[in-house]
């Protein structure tokens, strides 16, 4: 079975404003995560679209550090991840905020509808070091992953290393360069699209080889290396 489970939604202020629920649901496969930059705001209205559809969405969200490091975060439980969300609001950069300039951040309910616009910038790092992200991830039971780990703002491109410190075990790869870096590493590779637009929905993706029914039962999965990636057939 596929899963997506980087996929930004229109809160996300560089992504479409055609990314609502009704339709990523449509492109996206049987597992999906909604990760926005900073915010798990969008998160319940695609939850719902995806039950309704027998998908599973898992609640998720893409932190970034002070040191401009991207940490997605995965979560048994919306409450969970919409506390974690609170709080980096509180440690992003107090500044106002032009659609028109930084993109628009829309809040959308389950039939697509804007609700609201967001007007914390979103798409700036915290003010929280890499460590404290993953602390606070953790503290809220989610499972912390490094994103895109050499591309721009992944780990290696931002640090040049993994931290040692880090509680960090999984790491998203987009291709097979990264696979192999993580592997070595010690950590579990994972990939997904980062899709910012419908047509990437799924252009990237992992495999789960046993059915899952619930959030947890797949989380379970995924920190035990049952979650794969195209490279490790
Ligand atoms: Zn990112
Ligand atoms: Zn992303």
């Amino acid at each position: 079975m596929r899963c997506d489970l980087h996929i930004h939604s229109c809160l996300s202020p560089c992504s479409d404003l055609t990314m609502v629920p009704n339709e990523v649901v449509k492109y996206s496969p049987k597992i999906a995560a909604i990760c926005d930059h900073n915010s798990g705001e969008n998160v319940l209205s695609f939850y719902k679209v995806f039950e309704k559809h027998s998908k599973l969405l898992i609640p998720g969200i893409e932190i970034q550090s002070v040191e401009d490091v991207h940490i997605l975060g995965y979560f048994n439980k919306i409450e969970n991840l919409l506390k974690v969300s609170k709080v980096i609001a509180e440690h992003l950069p107090k500044i106002s905020y032009d659609p028109e300039k930084l993109g628009y951040q829309l809040k959308v309910n389950e039939r697509d509808e804007f609700t609201s616009l967001e007007t914390i910038p979103l798409g700036f790092p915290t003010d929280l070091p890499l460590k404290k992200v993953v602390e606070l991830i953790i503290e809220n039971s989610g499972i912390p992953v490094y994103a895109h780990i050499s591309r721009r703002f992944g780990v290696l491109y931002q640090l040049g290393l993994f931290p040692d410190t880090s509680k960090i075990k999984i790491a998203e790869v987009t291709n097979l360069e990264e696979y192999k870096i993580a592997c070595n590493h010690g950590l579990i590779p994972i990939s997904s699209s980062d899709a910012h637009s419908l047509n990437q929905i799924g252009v990237r993706y992992s495999i789960i080889e046993n059915a899952v029914s619930s959030i947890q039962e797949f989380l379970i999965a995924l920190v035990n290396g049952k979650v794969k990636t195209i490279w490790d057939y």
